[in-house]
């Protein structure tokens, strides 16, 4: 399958295609989705203009942000990964009651 227009095809002649139309399934949603991918793919573009560097990391041990020298992923890990150690002690305090029994 190539094109989104050869899946809403597919999704006509297909046994499955009740499911294609029923609303909130994910197949659907995928049907659906051509405006939202777009965007996207807009998104994709601007992330291939990031200039990345050395992604060479010695995965042996537990990394630090320190370690990571390419600036784009270091921007990105301090942004959405990294926990201060107060931060780490929070959601260890935090979360202690929760458990799998
Ligand atoms: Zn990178």
């Amino acid at each position: 399958m190539e094109s989104h227009n050869e899946l809403i095809e597919f999704s006509r002649v297909s046994t499955l295609s009740k499911l294609f139309s029923c609303k909130n399934t994910i197949v659907n949603k995928i049907l659906n989705s051509e405006i939202q991918s777009d965007k996207s793919a807009e998104i994709t573009n601007d992330s291939r203009c990031l200039q990345h560097g050395n992604h060479d990391l010695d995965y042996s041990k537990p990394i630090k942000i320190t370690d990571i020298e390419c600036q784009a992923c270091k921007t990105f890990y301090s942004k959405f990964v990294h926990l201060f150690d107060d931060k780490i002690d929070e959601v260890c305090y935090k979360t202690k009651e929760q458990n799998s029994d």
